[in-house]
């Protein structure tokens, strides 16, 4: 935690910033280690305050300590506004994408006379490659899902609801120590699997239909994030086509991936195996993206991006082919960017499994 402080204050400078004001969630943890429902962290160049209510104080000592606690009664900007005034700053960051029209207005009416900066991604930037620890909750959270899939493999078959399958599978995960679902589970059976997130619905599974399942689980607040199609019977000859070129493409984009590519790139292969098979306009997303304190965070593996991969960065490659009216397949490994390439944390097979 104090190196990514330290991190962060060297960047303030840069940013042309006295301060920095936190309030999202995700970024909040990441800095401090708090993992409160609500509170907000005052960076400056040399110091680091966290500011919570009463409920939280004992709890924000012991999850953050290097942080100076700050109670405040409500509303927090005339505790705020005292803490800053007291620092002498005059221009101070807050983060644009997070906060609220009326907690900016709140900000400019209760602070005045200073400088309030809209900033994005100072402390993202530094969340994009993941340390041990965060690594470690990934992984794990990782081995949850392949353990789920291998228990609902066994679990699945026609006449159960896609709702009672992603129940399943997040109580599975629950038992074996997950703290929840990464999202709303992904169970898109027949037709549905040609919407790319069809939560699960009430619709009942049925022969010869293929079902997408994705889901991702929560470990140490970090996501992880899975995708597997299986076939209820016997695959008709398009459908293992179809199985087949999304694999290739997953495996192609796979075996790419290593520090100093772009996102882009990477990106450009899957969808080039689709496109060479005559599958292009059914593949209308990004090939992957980063997980970690976010399910979606960065870097975004889409067409043109620059992002240049970098060891740490966790993603996950997920090319599909959606065809309205019939149905889909996307097959979602979880890796981690290696100096050298990369570790694959999805161990289940690519294989067509069928049911
Ligand atoms: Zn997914
Ligand atoms: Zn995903």
């Amino acid at each position: 935690m104090q190196v990514r402080l330290e991190k962060l204050q060297n960047k303030l400078p840069q940013a042309g910033l006295d301060g920095l004001l936190i309030g999202n969630r995700e970024n909040r943890l990441y800095m401090s280690g708090f993992t409160g429902s609500e509170g907000k962290l005052l960076v400056t160049r040399e110091g680091a305050f966290l500011c919570v209510d009463f409920r939280y104080v004992e709890q924000a000592r012991e999850q953050a300590p290097g942080w100076e606690i700050v109670e405040y009664q409500r509303p927090y900007t005339a505790t705020l506004s005292r803490l800053i005034t007291g620092l002498g700053l005059q221009k101070v960051g807050f983060e644009k994408e997070y906060l609220s029209y009326q907690g900016y207005q709140s900000l400019l009416d209760n602070i005045p006379g200073i400088k309030w900066l809209p900033v994005a991604g100072l402390v993202e930037s530094l969340r994009l490659q993941k340390d041990e620890a965060e690594i470690e909750s990934i992984k794990r959270a990782s081995r949850l899902d392949d353990l789920a899939f291998g228990h609902i493999v066994e679990y699945l078959g026609p006449g159960l609801r896609e709702r009672e399958v992603a129940l399943e599978l997040e109580v599975f995960a629950r038992r074996q120590g997950g703290e929840g679902a990464s999202f709303d589970i992904i169970v898109a059976s027949g037709p549905r699997a040609a919407l790319p997130h069809g939560v699960a619905s009430d619709k009942l599974l049925q022969a010869g239909e293929l079902v997408i399942m994705d889901f991702g689980t929560i470990v140490d607040s970090y996501h992880s994030d899975f995708t597997r199609t299986v076939i209820i019977g016997e695959p008709s000859a398009k459908q293992r086509k179809v199985y087949e070129v999304v694999r290739e493409a997953q495996e192609t984009a796979l075996a790419a991936v290593a520090p100093g590519r772009s996102a882009g790139e990477i990106d450009a292969l899957a969808r080039k195996v689709i496109a060479d098979r005559g599958y292009g306009p059914y593949f209308g997303h990004g090939v992957g993206h980063g997980v970690g304190l976010n399910i979606h965070e960065g870097p975004q593996l889409s067409p043109g991006a620059e992002t240049v991969l970098l060891p740490g960065m966790v993603i996950t490659i997920e090319p599909g082919i959606y065809i309205p009216g019939w149905g889909g397949v996307r097959i979602e490994d979880l890796l981690l960017v290696t100096e050298t390439g990369c570790e694959v944390f999805t161990q289940s097979s690519r294989e067509l499994i069928k049911i």
